[in-house]
């Protein structure tokens, strides 16, 4: 009983979850979005990744 109804929930968030996706692209993360870029740094144009700022003291776009 216990198990059915933590598979009914975690079927619910999968469903929430999709619909959420398929309706507000752009309030996801951008690790969730698969379409989206990596962030580049504005200046040099090198990867920025896990960090806002670039080596060369460049933003990431
Ligand atoms: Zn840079």
């Amino acid at each position: 009983m216990l198990v059915k109804v933590i598979l009914v929930f975690l079927g619910l968030m999968v469903l929430v979850a999709l619909i959420g996706r398929a309706l507000f692209p752009s309030a996801l993360p951008r690790v969730l979005r698969k379409d989206a870029k990596p962030p580049v740094c504005g200046k040099c144009g090198r990867y920025v990744i896990g960090r806002k700022t670039c080596d060369c003291g460049g933003k990431a776009k």
